[in-house]
């Protein structure tokens, strides 16, 4: 071959690409699959992409086009958020270089290292990070399932069931009746369902001011319970009503054509049912046969599962320990996970995680937002993700310390979503 001046600045050029990219010629990039873009699979993605220096491949599978938080999402069904402003979208981490895959991974095939999409098609894998929230157990609440949503919403997952329960809210008599089915432990988000009553209570005191609120819940204690049942008393006071476990709490069945709540033999009709069954890890968790009963256990220090050590189970569906089932617990995990993957795959270093959580929750809003918080510090240790020590709001603070706690949840909000989406 005869070299000209325009064949051998090609072959110029395609030497130095060789050279300055950072794996070497005939060598595949590191391939990590994501499942699930929400608070523990988007923020993993993203890292990894980030600090691996287009040494690995990211792939994240992710059905829906846009996320939106479950987190606010109480506060939305309150009147102080809009719905559109929980929703984000992935332009952020395909720009970033991740290859975002608008499916649904229907298996895993732990063998060939392989996820099949719903839509047709498989995608290789040398390590997989599993994120997919949380499923419902069947059966947990007789006479509830998935048919049964549109009549009696669940709104525990973000977006279009929040949007009913607010519907369903909004076309409620005056002085109707709203009842919540609380779920039992454990659950995502355990101050969720009571930052709901107070969030819906405080819709109603301004638009349905007769209406009452009933909790039925199978649970002796709840998250942050003094905190809620004084803000209850202190702002909306005869509203709400709770029946534990004592009276009948965890002996509950449902009829969605009657709208009625059977609670250990005694019939409550109600004009909105939330009905939160019992959780467990997402279904692809199950069927991928890495779940020990309902969750999926996993190693502290990389959120390996412990029966597969190319897979990474990140948030609600991993059993790791102490940590609270939230976005801020996923997001926390999501980072240590994806440092150990990088360090794994492209020989970089790794350093003993450290984890953090805050739950804030609203209980009022108004001139004066009365907002509460609980959270702690976590280590990995040989047994699980253990606490080194945590704090909680007091009852009896004064009003401008839960103001600025409310404060501090709104900067949380930005922070964590640009964590999440860039
Ligand atoms: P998710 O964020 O739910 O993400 C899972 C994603 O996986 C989803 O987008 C889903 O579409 C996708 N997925 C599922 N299966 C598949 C599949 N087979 N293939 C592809 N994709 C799949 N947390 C806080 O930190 N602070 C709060 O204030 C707070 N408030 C909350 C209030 C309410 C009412 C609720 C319900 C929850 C709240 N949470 C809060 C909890 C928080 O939403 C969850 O803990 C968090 O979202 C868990 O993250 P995750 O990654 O495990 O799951």
């Amino acid at each position: 071959m005869t070299l000209n001046r325009r064949t051998f600045i090609g072959t110029g050029a395609a030497f130095a690409a060789t050279l300055s990219a950072p794996m070497v010629m005939g060598q595949a990039r590191s391939r990590v699959v994501v499942v699930g873009g929400g608070a523990g699979g988007a923020t993993a993605a993203r890292y990894i992409a980030m600090d691996s220096d287009g040494a690995i491949d990211v792939t994240l599978i992710e059905p829906s086009r846009t996320y939106y938080t479950c987190w606010f999402s109480n506060l939305y069904l309150g009147g102080v958020r809009t719905f559109d402003s929980l929703g984000h979208t992935y332009g952020g981490l395909a720009a970033n270089g991740i290859n975002v895959v608008h499916d649904y991974a229907s298996g895993v095939d732990r063998d060939a290292k392989t996820v099949t999409l719903a839509g047709g098609g498989t995608i290789p894998y040398d390590r997989l990070i599993l994120s997919p929230g949380i499923d419902f157990k069947e059966g947990s609440v007789p006479g509830w399932d998935v048919t049964a949503q549109n009549a009696m919403p669940h709104a525990y997952k973000g977006g279009s069931q929040t949007q009913l329960l607010k519907a369903q809210l909004e076309a409620m008599p005056e002085g109707g009746r709203f009842i919540m089915v609380a779920p039992p432990n454990p659950y995502r988000c355990p101050p969720g369902p009571y930052e709901r009553v107070s969030m819906v209570a405080n819709y109603f005191k301004e638009n349905n001011p007769t209406a009452k609120i009933l909790i039925v819940d199978p649970k002796e204690k709840f998250s942050k319970q003094a905190l809620f049942e004084e803000g209850w008393q202190k702002h909306y006071s005869g509203m709400i009503q709770r029946i534990g476990p004592d009276f009948g709490g965890a002996n509950v069945s449902v009829n969605p054509a009657e709208m009625t709540v059977d609670v250990d033999g005694v019939v409550e009709k109600g004009d909105v049912v939330n009905v939160i069954p019992a959780q467990m890890a997402g279904k692809i968790v199950h069927s991928a046969g890495l779940n020990d009963g309902d969750w999926a256990p996993v190693n502290a220090e990389d959120l390996s599962s412990k029966m597969d050590e190319n897979i990474h189970i990140l948030g609600d569906s991993a059993a790791q320990g102490d940590m609270p089932k939230s976005g801020f617990s996923a997001n926390s995990q999501a980072k240590a996970c994806a440092m150990a993957v990088r360090a794994a795959l492209t020989d970089s270093r790794a350093f003993p995680p450290k984890f953090s959580n805050t739950c804030w929750s609203l209980i009022h809003a108004g001139e004066q937002p009365d907002g509460v918080k609980v959270g702690a510090n976590y280590e990995a240790t040989e047994e699980k993700i253990a606490s080194t020590g945590g704090f909680v709001s007091q009852t009896g603070e004064d009003a401008t310390t839960r103001v600025d706690t409310y404060r501090e949840s709104l900067a949380w909000y930005d922070a964590i979503t640009s964590d999440m989406f860039g």
